[in-house]
């Protein structure tokens, strides 16, 4: 692939000044302020005007098959067969990525998904958000790709968000029908994602998800790979016959159970399993096995992702259930 000079961030001061100025791919360093580790990118340009696609990954550092997809992307997309532009940022979260941490970022123990749109004077974490925020809004759609943290296991879905403009929110449902996981969400219930900070704020934006339990698992990395290269057909960007509709379920609810103390969790059930309302989808005991929390399903559904380690701390999700 044809390499080009990436632009100064520092020349510009902000991230407008990423937007290189010729065809071609270009690898660079998205620098923010007061954070030690950078964040490692790919701009990859078409010879022709079009769409502005942004791809991040790693917002969650233990995710590893969005952070697959998202690396052979950059690998193989070829600019000359590109129509318009898209900006990945392989490794949102870096300090998470390389100490292996779950849900949070090592720099400040905060969650970056709880925390869009961000704050340029805040703690690492929220300078972060912010940096990409003001990324995205140099875009005309985001895919934020995620999985299952390294202790969760998960079946595919897509997460999209009603809280914004119809025009933004229809967009954003069409973009996660292009991708085409099989199943789709669309929700609000989770304050600070990035989905649904970027619907807000009028860019069209979806979460998918695959993969999970701390390893890079090759089919769900290439079911991501597969939803981009759809996404990129159905915005034009990528020259390709009409898209086979994929079969998708559709739910409207996502409710969380949590851990309501710390101790040792036996889960019952797993992702991809249904569930009946009221019925005993796992237990919390204390280290002695006396009984702590009885975890009941308020719904019946599907369980679209379920922690898996015995160890489980107050406050912590332990399941999700979509319906
Ligand atoms: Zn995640």
């Amino acid at each position: 692939m044809q390499e080009v000079e990436a632009p100064s961030l520092e020349r510009h001061g902000c991230l407008r000044g990423v937007q290189p100025v010729d065809t071609g791919t270009s690898r660079f360093d998205i620098e923010v302020p007061g954070i030690e580790l950078s964040l490692p990118a790919t701009s990859i340009v078409g010879p022709t005007g079009g769409p502005r696609l942004l791809v991040t990954a790693g917002v969650h550092g233990g995710e590893y098959a969005p952070i697959e997809a998202a690396r052979r992307l950059g690998e193989e997309l070829d600019p000359g067969e590109l129509r318009g532009s898209v900006t990945i940022v392989h490794l949102v979260s870096p300090a998470s990525f390389f100490a292996r941490r779950q849900y949070v970022n090592p720099q400040d123990g905060k969650n970056p998904n709880r925390y869009f749109p961000g704050d340029a004077t805040g703690t690492a974490t929220q300078r972060i958000t912010r940096r990409i925020m003001v990324l995205a809004q140099d875009h005309d759609a985001w895919i934020d790709l995620h999985g299952g943290d390294i202790h969760e296991a998960l079946v595919p879905f897509t997460l999209v968000s009603s809280a914004g403009q119809p025009e933004t929110c229809r967009r954003a449902l069409d973009l996660a029908q292009a991708f085409g996981l099989p199943r789709l969400v669309t929700t609000d219930v989770l304050g600070g994602s990035s989905y649904v900070a970027a619907t807000q704020a009028g860019i069209p934006a979806i979460l998918p998800e695959a993969g999970g339990l701390g390893q890079l698992d090759p089919e769900a990395a290439l079911q991501l790979l597969d939803g981009l290269h759809r996404v990129l057909v159905s915005l034009g960007m990528l020259a390709g016959p009409p898209l086979e509709p994929k079969e998708i379920r559709h739910f409207h609810q996502f409710v969380w159970n949590r851990a309501e103390s710390s101790g040792l969790w036996y889960p019952k059930k797993t992702a991809g399993q249904s569930t009946e309302a009221g019925e005993v989808l796992g237990t919390i005991t204390d280290p002695y096995g006396d009984l702590l929390q009885e975890v009941k399903a308020s719904e019946s559904g599907e369980i679209l992702f379920s922690v898996r380690s015995l160890a489980i701390e107050l406050g912590d999700p332990l399941l999700a259930v979509a319906f």
